[in-house]
């Protein structure tokens, strides 16, 4: 039984400029399949999303996509996952994705991607989960989002516990590695979504 069951991955549904970011999600996509963690992801073949799940794929491994039903065509829902589940809206697909995780990982993305890790964070804010949230910080990309986090509890509007939720990591190996010391998740978020 691998430590992490499964990761639920947010990211870009670009690929971004740097090759560094697409190397990135390559490595995870080899890394969950060699070591047996299942992948949940948006269910989309493009940008980072699609070369995440590809990788995971060509490397033997098992991926559920998550898609909701007006994004199938936009992007490109990936035909070649282990599971496509089809969802009714945005919020559904959050919802099922977490529901599906022992852990989360955050790649550069854009607003999505930064809708997806707030709402998570959110989530386990208000007590509904405990799972770990890894950031992967490829080349400092989300060092503005942890300073605005920072910013945040310096002004009052959170207590240091809030950086706590996230782990962060520079590269692939660390990020897996720092998600997998996390304690286990001690109760189930579907107990506690009702
Ligand atoms: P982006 O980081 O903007 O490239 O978006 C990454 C992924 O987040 C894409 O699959 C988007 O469809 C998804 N996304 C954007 N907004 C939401 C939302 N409100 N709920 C769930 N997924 C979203």
């Amino acid at each position: 039984m691998p430590k992490l069951r499964s990761l639920c991955v947010y990211c870009g549904a670009q690929a971004g400029h740097d090759p560094a970011h697409r190397a990135a999600a390559e490595e995870l996509g080899r890394l969950l399949a060699r070591q047996g963690t299942e992948l949940v992801f948006g269910g989309g073949r493009v940008g980072l999303m699609g070369i995440l799940a590809d990788a995971c794929l060509a490397a033997g491994g098992r991926v559920v996509g998550i898609i909701p039903r007006r994004l199938y065509t936009i992007e490109i829902a990936h035909a070649g996952v282990s599971e496509l589940v089809v969802v009714d809206n945005m919020h559904e697909r959050k919802r099922r994705m977490v529901e599906r995780a022992s852990a989360v990982a955050v790649l550069p993305g854009a607003l999505g991607t930064l809708d997806e890790t707030m709402e998570v964070a959110t989530w386990r804010q208000i007590g509904l989960h405990d799972l770990p949230i890894g950031i992967l910080d490829i080349g400092g990309y989300w060092q503005p989002l942890l300073a605005l986090i920072d910013h945040a509890i310096a002004a009052g509007y959170g207590p240091d516990a809030l950086r706590d939720y996230f782990t962060v990591a520079d590269s692939v190996p660390a990020l897996l590695a720092t998600l997998e010391a996390a304690p286990a998740p001690r109760f189930a978020f579907q107990d506690r979504w009702a």
